[in-house]
């Protein structure tokens, strides 16, 4: 059982084929996964009165030989920024502590229209800003590649969708989902060595995703393979009439060919990218990589997307921007956390409201929006960042004419120590973790990190392929042929949590 807990999808439908085992033991044994995985804390939130009913419905359709679909049966988590009927929603939040959505995200829905058992709500920074996973309420998740758990010694996970990240690294869930404004499902998927998808902007429905900035988010997927990356996008991608954003025609599903040729491929290898800050042995991975692409019969070359150093300050003012807006409707009236003792003005009521109930980065990102939109900075603040945006957009779709994906390292190292990570203010240690992830955000093109090798100390490093708008299933091919060649030792971390 433990073996089939870090396995595939596609090794779980197998099993469930041959009645080895079934949805039931195996809830049983991801709940046992998540209590021996405890100090990691990956989830906010586990269901496990909802898994083992979703699991008893799973096993009585498997005995009369119904079956929903290849994610029937197949153990789930879902980040806490996505509303879930019934269940708390806190967004990692003090002010939402005690939300409970009285509907479910399209995604969520179709996960369980599927068949698939939700084991709980992950664990993420607050609201979604950050890229460490310390920011949460709830305190941080651990990097389970870490050498050590203490609460003041552990390695970061990334984030913000830390949670979903190690989740699905130790093996309590099949697949997760978390949401990518800026690389938040890259990054920690990044640093705990598994698969993690940014689809193109409005493939995957953002409704019921609670908002970080709208046209940068994306929900993005979590797995421990390619394929079964394939599977969940295949279920949750597709147009849906809630999300004015979504798109109309997306060509699914996706079905990889079983010996994918490289033959012909071009694939790009961004100059900007080339950075002093970026780890050797990152470095070494990323022309390792090109080389096996090279050696699969793909033309590699040397590329420029001259604006893309640009991101990070564009991308901070169309975040915070966003964000002062969308934060505003917390304001202990209607739902969410309520100040009490503010009984003498509504002004009073809503500051204190929102000064006990937000953290410091939530807090420093409303004032930094609010100050990028008054009226004398307007212009020169959000109107420049939108043209810049637009500058980024034309680098990618003149470097899309000529290749058809980049290769990049997903992050500048292997995960800090989160004494590391301390050592610099939040926004500029952010900040570094992001530079390669931003850029496919503000330009709202797909983007899929997949986990090469464990570096020298042991720690996951990961590469990134970059794509034009749609080409998914270009990404996916190639990325299969990767994974096939490294190897990365999924079932390595299966000695610790047994
Ligand atoms: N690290 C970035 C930020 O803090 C991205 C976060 C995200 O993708 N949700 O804004």
């Amino acid at each position: 059982m433990n073996k089939l807990l870090l396995s595939s999808i596609s090794v779980l439908n197998q099993v469930y084929k041959e009645k080895a085992t079934g949805p039931v033991e195996l809830v049983k044994a991801c709940f046992d996964r998540i209590e021996k995985t405890e100090c990691l804390n990956a989830y906010i939130k586990t269901t496990k009165d909802i898994a083992k009913k979703q699991a008893c419905e799973a096993n009585n359709r498997f005995t009369t030989g119904e079956r929903l679909s290849a994610l029937d049966g197949v153990p789930i988590a879902v980040k806490d920024n996505i509303c879930t009927e019934g269940i708390t929603t806190t967004c990692a939040s003090k002010m939402l502590l005690n939300f409970v959505p009285t509907y479910n995200a399209t995604v969520y829905k179709r996960l369980k229209d599927a068949g698939a058992i939700l084991m709980g709500k992950t664990n993420m920074d607050e609201f979604a800003m950050g890229s460490s996973t310390i920011q949460s309420f709830f305190g941080p998740s651990k990097n389970p590649y870490g050498e050590t758990f203490d609460d003041d010694n552990f390695y970061i996970t990334g984030g913000s969708s830390g949670g979903s990240a190690v989740a699905v690294a130790t093996g309590s869930c099949f697949a997760a989902i978390g949401s990518d404004t800026g690389g938040s499902v890259r990054n920690p998927a990044s640093h705990c060595g598994v698969v993690g998808l940014k689809p193109t902007y409005g493939v995957i429905s953002r409704y019921g995703l609670i908002p970080l900035a709208e046209s940068l988010d994306t929900v993005g997927i979590f797995t421990r393979t390619i394929n079964d990356c394939v599977i969940v996008f295949n279920h949750i991608a597709g147009p849906d009439d809630l999300d004015s954003t979504a798109r109309k025609r997306i060509d699914l599903p996706i079905r990889l060919p079983t010996k994918p040729n490289l033959n012909g491929l071009k694939i790009g290898i961004p100059r900007e990218f080339q950075s002093t800050h970026l780890m050797n042995e990152v470095k070494q991975t990323w022309d390792d990589v090109a080389k096996i692409l090279k050696d699969q019969g793909a033309e590699v070359s040397e590329v420029s997307i001259p604006n893309v150093i640009l991101s990070q300050m564009c991308y901070n003012v169309v975040n915070c921007c966003a964000i002062s807006s969308n934060m505003a409707r917390y304001d202990g009236i209607r739902y969410g956390h309520r100040a009490e003792n503010a009984e003498n003005s509504i002004e009073e009521l809503y500051a204190k409201t929102r000064t006990e109930a937000f953290n410091d980065v939530v807090k420093s990102r409303i004032i930094a929006g609010n100050y990028f939109l008054l009226n004398e900075n307007y212009e020169k603040y959000y109107v420049q960042a939108t043209r810049l945006r637009r500058l980024i957009a034309n680098d990618f779709d003149q470097v899309f004419e000529n290749v058809h994906m980049m290769l990049t390292p997903t992050n500048l190292s292997t995960a800090p120590s989160v004494k590391e990570f301390l050592l610099h203010d939040d926004r500029s240690r952010t900040a570094m973790e992001d530079v390669y992830t931003l850029s496919a955000n503000l330009v709202g093109v797909p983007a899929l990190s997949i986990p090469i090798k464990l570096s020298k100390d042991k720690l996951p490093i990961s590469i990134q392929l970059i794509g034009p708008n749609c080409s998914e299933r270009a990404l996916f091919s190639v990325a299969k042929v990767i994974e096939g060649i490294v190897k990365f030792p999924l079932q390595c971390l299966d000695n610790r949590y047994l």
